[in-house]
Order: structure tokens, then C-alpha cells, then sequence
């Protein structure tokens, strides 16, 4: 039986739908709406599952994101922490490292991108109040990558040209597939009208 609540997930657009690529706006303020909108998107970050969200991957284009980095650490087991982050933005920038990322929004791909390796982040939580936090390793990783949401910027944008070519044409590719599968059924069952008629 399905869930109603699993059914009311919010979708994750996927690239290269252009809602991805627009510029976020800073969030005026909390009230009911944003709070309903980051308790879809915790729902939804755990549901894929994945390990942060930007509203704009959910079609909102407003600067909110929800983060939980250490949820799915086994060993440790510190269960599920979500943290919502209104208006974030980086105030320092430190060392560079090398991530393999992955996207909610970029389906069946990895690839390395150079990151800062240290980050000072500033935002303001659904209580509003504000935090300053220093984060390292995929604490730094992950600000870095919902931050560039924010700015309709994808980790494939900070990969190379070749590389980011290769995967938009296999995802076109994919993409024409799914839609000439689609067509085709329905044309099988314009047939079968005709046939019983
Ligand atoms: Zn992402």
C-alpha cells in the first residue's frame, strides 16, 4: 500500500530543466509557508536519500536549504538532524580540496570538482536566529554545493567542458529514449482503437 505521505513528496527536477539554472532570492520572511516548504524538503532529502536540498531543486527559487551530513553514518549512529538554513552565504574561503560530488539533480553521475577546503558560512534558522559556522571535508563540500543551488549553479558547471558535454549528451540521450518509449505506447493503443472499432 503506498503511503500518503510518500506520495506527497515534493518532485527533485533534474537537469537540464532551466528552473535549475535561475538565481535565487533571499527569503523575506519565516511564516507558515517556508516552514511547511523545509519540512517537504527534509522529507524529501531523506526520502532520495541525499544529505542536503536547495529550494530551487524543488522549483522554489528562494535562498533556503536543508542540510543533514552525518544522518546516514552507521557507526556512529547519531540518527536524523536536519538543519535548515535561511539566506546562507559564505563569508571565508580557505585551502582547496578535491570532492567527488554527486547531485539529487544530476541523475547516474560523479565527478570530482575543487572545492575550498575550509568555509565560514553565515544563516539564519526557522527560529531566526543567526549562526556563524566553520566547516571542513564534507561539512565544506556540502555549503559549497547548496550555496551554488542558490546561485543556479550546478557542480557540473565546475567541471571541465568535456566532461560536462559527455554527460549532457548522454542524459539527452536518455531523455529521448524515455520520451520515444512514451509515444510509441500510446500509439500501440491508438491502433488497438482503431482495430476494435
Ligand atoms: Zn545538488
Amino acid at each position: 500500500m503506498l503511503d500518503s505521505a510518500a506520495m506527497a513528496l515534493r518532485e527533485v527536477l533534474q537537469f537540464p530543466d532551466p528552473r535549475l539554472k535561475r538565481k535565487s532570492v533571499p527569503v523575506g520572511r519565516v511564516d507558515d509557508e517556508l516552514r511547511a516548504l523545509a519540512a517537504d524538503m527534509i522529507d524529501v532529502m531523506y526520502d532520495e536519500p541525499g544529505i542536503g536540498l536547495a529550494a530551487p531543486q524543488v522549483g522554489q527559487a528562494i535562498r533556503l536549504v536543508v542540510m543533514d551530513t552525518e544522518w546516514n553514518d552507521e557507526e556512529n549512529g547519531p540518527g536524523k538532524n536536519p538543519m535548515v538554513m535561511i539566506n546562507p552565504e559564505i563569508l571565508e574561503r580557505d585551502g582547496e580540496l578535491t570532492w567527488t560530488e554527486g547531485c539529487l539533480s544530476v541523475p547516474d553521475f560523479q565527478a570530482e570538482v575543487e572545492r575550498a577546503a575550509r568555509v565560514t558560512v553565515r544563516y539564519t534558522d526557522l527560529e531566526g536566529n543567526e549562526h556563524t559556522e566553520a566547516a571542513e571535508e564534507l561539512r565544506a563540500v556540502c555549503f559549497q554545493h547548496e550555496i551554488d543551488h542558490l546561485d543556479g549553479v550546478l557542480f557540473i558547471d565546475r567541471i571541465s567542458r568535456l566532461k560536462r558535454n559527455l554527460y549532457a549528451n548522454k542524459r539527452k540521450k536518455a531523455l529521448k529514449l524515455e520520451q520515444e518509449e512514451g509515444p510509441a505506447r500510446n500509439t500501440a493503443v491508438a491502433e488497438s482503437a482503431q482495430d476494435s472499432s
